[in-house]
């Protein structure tokens, strides 16, 4: 195992906590004491309704839910959301910022069903920063941001100051900082990064909001079908939702979403304090405020660029996986979500430094 050890820096799916795989992989052979696999037995058994349940009541107890939202864990990824938001929850008009290709694919499916206003877009610089200048309209229904920009690296870390509901896309930064859940009408994220396998997707729903379009809604496609059924109208991802629940165990055995935060912060800051001081490299998001704590983007300086394959490959040697930049950005980038060890993080910086030392 340890001749076999990689550190795994994808974007997603990506890395897990070790105790969601080793929990997962036994209750492949035998869960809850059933004799049966998790994928062999009924959604509607007493075991799996019981996983069902206490993944949902995690999320509220971690994210401090308040009154009045419902958890669900549905298929169809997060992409499916970007058409069931506006579906449910937009009457006539919604607002949204564009950070980049999420946020681009979110839009056009909103155009679907109204008038989408895009208060702001950061394309005009590959999305390399977070546009702050914008007003949202007053009669928006909600307005929808990516919080955590997976391809190009920018994070909104802290909820824009703005009088109409918020829609976020957490896919990619969901459980690792707190979150005003208050603020939200409806967030959703794909399982995929912080919280299991690909398959299951988690998403918050204000009830109240729910009653605003009066448009009919194709029975799968109705927040109200899933919510009235507990997640259980049709099949659930039974497997990947047992996973997501061990991820949740372990979120709260390491301190819940605050304890994750201060980590993240730690590992970040390593690799960014690098980037800023390594002459080979500088991070594609020039604004300190705007980076991402879980997707680190970078390029080679100026000078060297004709290193990047040489780099790529001195990583890779060092077992770095999953480091190559989307084709979008080029370059590098280096996923952190919550399961990725800090000494994984310095491994990476090390093998930043070795490089350095040669050129
Ligand atoms: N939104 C963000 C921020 C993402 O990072 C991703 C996938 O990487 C998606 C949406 C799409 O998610 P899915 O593949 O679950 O549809």
């Amino acid at each position: 195992y340890l001749r076999m050890k990689k550190h795994n820096f994808y974007a997603g799916p990506s890395i897990l906590p070790e105790f969601t795989k080793k929990m997962t992989a036994e209750a492949a052979l035998n869960f809850a004491e059933t004799g049966l696999s998790v994928m062999e037995v009924s959604h509607r058994s007493k075991e799996f309704v019981a996983v069902m349940e206490e993944a949902q009541n995690l999320v509220r107890e971690l994210l401090h839910v308040p009154e009045g939202y419902s958890v669900l864990f549905l298929q169809g990824g997060a992409s499916l959301q970007f058409l069931m938001v506006p579906y449910n929850l937009m009457n006539k008009k919604s607002a949204y910022l564009n950070t980049g290709s999420w946020s681009s694919k979110a839009i056009k499916e909103a155009k679907f069903f109204g008038d989408v206003v895009e208060v702001a877009s950061s394309k005009d610089a590959n999305f390399n920063y977070l546009p702050k200048d914008y007003t949202v309209p007053e009669d928006a229904d909600y307005f929808h941001i990516t919080t955590n920009n997976t391809i190009y690296g920018t994070e909104i870390l802290k909820e824009p100051d703005v009088n109409v509901p918020l829609a976020g896309d957490m896919s990619s930064d969901i459980f690792s900082r707190p979150i005003d859940v208050a603020k939200y009408d409806v967030i959703y994220a794909g399982a995929q990064k912080n919280l299991g396998p690909s398959g299951a997707t988690l998403v918050i729903v204000k009830d109240e909001a729910l009653q605003r379009v009066d448009r009919p809604i194709p029975t799968m496609l109705n927040y109200k079908t899933h919510i009235d059924k507990g997640s259980m109208f049709n099949t659930p991802a039974t497997l990947p939702v047992f996973a997501c629940l061990q991820t949740l165990q372990w979120l709260k055995e390491k301190g819940g979403v605050e304890g994750m935060e201060k980590i993240n912060i730690e590992k970040a800051g390593l690799l960014y304090d690098e980037l800023d001081r390594n002459k080979l490299f500088v991070p594609t998001v020039p604004n300190p405020e705007d980076r991402s704590r879980m997707n680190v983007t970078f390029v080679m300086a100026p000078d060297y660029t004709e290193l990047e394959k040489d780099f790529l490959d001195f990583a890779t040697q060092k077992g770095m996986v999953g480091i190559k930049g989307h084709r979008s950005v080029g370059g590098f980038r280096a996923s952190l979500y919550n399961a990725m060890p800090y000494e994984s993080v310095k491994a990476l910086v090390e093998v930043m430094q070795d490089f350095e030392k040669n050129k």
